[in-house]
């Protein structure tokens, strides 16, 4: 890695409310509203997804008028999960199938693709969310390698298109949930909404200058152009290994030069590599961000996507030295149960 590999996005510049496309599931895929493949309790949809977040997301909107399956396990790398024998039945029953896109999960998408009825629908909301002019690439998602930065979710502007679309797939796959998927959609908008806002006050807190992030994993790249944050780099190459010795040398000038206060690891992603540019450099090491592990276990209310973008914030907020009082009293609860299914 040199310095240059490191991308310093001037991160003045609002996204603008990103429009969608409705997916392409023509009336001809829909599936019926009484589809005997679904398993709820209602009778309802077969929901199957992928990485918890969205997964959280899906079960916020769907309520429990869908069966959601997760298929990605909480704490594992989804960039580079391969999906079990045992997901393919799961994709075959399904009527509506959530991923990131993106390239996220390439395997997942074949797998689906091989698998699902002829009328069910497949939605890859980050592709359909995102134009490609807003395509981010950097060191661990490099523009060669055709497969941009996926992690449209850890923004909250990014999230509330993504409930928008399941939303709206939602209602073309079973029409008569029209009034509770709108209903959820709007009450998980409102929690979006408290989120970002308490992001926004609290984060000013922030001493001038340091809302700059140095993370392992590179999660942040639109939540940065967003909110004004500068990515300074991540330092995951995009084969997902750790980087090598002399790419860890680079590194350790580069944090010595940027003066960076913190560097930002996760669970996800344990790394040796980071403690050892913490204590070449001086640089604090903070490895508990949570990547796509969402906190405590599913049932309780905290496991939820908004929960998850809480603790990274304040994490990051606090890590940085500013103090995070709006997020952490914010009420996460939700109107509506999660009842979906988090592999662990
Ligand atoms: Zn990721």
């Amino acid at each position: 890695m040199t310095p240059r590999d490191f991308t310093r996005t001037s991160a003045v510049s609002l996204i603008a409310s990103a429009t969608f496309v409705l997916s392409a599931c023509s009336d001809s895929s829909t599936p019926d509203s009484d589809s005997s493949t679904g398993g709820a309790a209602s009778g309802g949809l077969n929901i199957v997804t992928t990485v918890a977040p969205i997964t959280s997301i899906t079960a916020s909107i769907a309520g429990e008028r869908g069966t959601i399956t997760g298929l990605v396990p909480e704490g594992t790398n989804s960039h580079t999960f391969e999906p079990p024998p045992s997901a393919a039945a799961q994709l075959t029953d399904a009527d509506v199938v959530f991923i990131n896109g993106l390239k996220l999960e390439e395997p997942t998408k074949d797998l689906a693709e091989a698998n699902m009825a002829d009328d069910a629908t497949l939605v890859e909301i980050g592709t359909q969310v995102l134009p490609e002019s807003d395509y981010i690439y950097d060191f661990s998602f490099p523009e060669d390698e055709g497969k941009p930065n996926p992690h449209l979710w850890t923004d909250p502007t990014y999230a509330i298109e993504y409930g928008k679309l399941i939303r709206d797939t939602l209602i073309e796959a079973d029409p008569d949930g029209q009034s509770t998927y709108n209903e959820n959609f709007e009450a998980f908008k409102a929690q979006t909404t408290e989120l970002a806002d308490a992001l926004e006050a609290d984060q000013a807190s922030i001493p001038e200058g340091d809302k700059e992030l140095l993370t392992y994993h590179d999660a942040y790249a639109y939540f940065a152009k967003t909110y004004g944050w500068t990515v300074i780099g991540a330092i995951q190459p995009q084969n997902f290994e750790d980087p090598t010795p002399r790419e860890v040398a680079a590194l350790i000038d580069q944090v010595k030069a940027e003066d960076v206060p913190v560097i930002f690891g996760s669970e996800v992603f344990p790394s040796e590599v980071l403690e050892e540019v913490g204590s070449a450099t001086g640089a604090r090491y903070e490895d508990t961000l949570r990547d796509d592990d969402l906190p405590g276990e599913p049932g309780e209310a905290g496991h939820s996507w908004a929960g998850l973008m809480r603790y990274n914030y304040v994490t990051m907020i606090s890590g940085l030295g500013g103090a995070a009082p709006e997020l952490e009293a914010l009420d996460l609860t939700s109107e509506v149960p999660d009842g979906a299914e988090y592999p662990q």
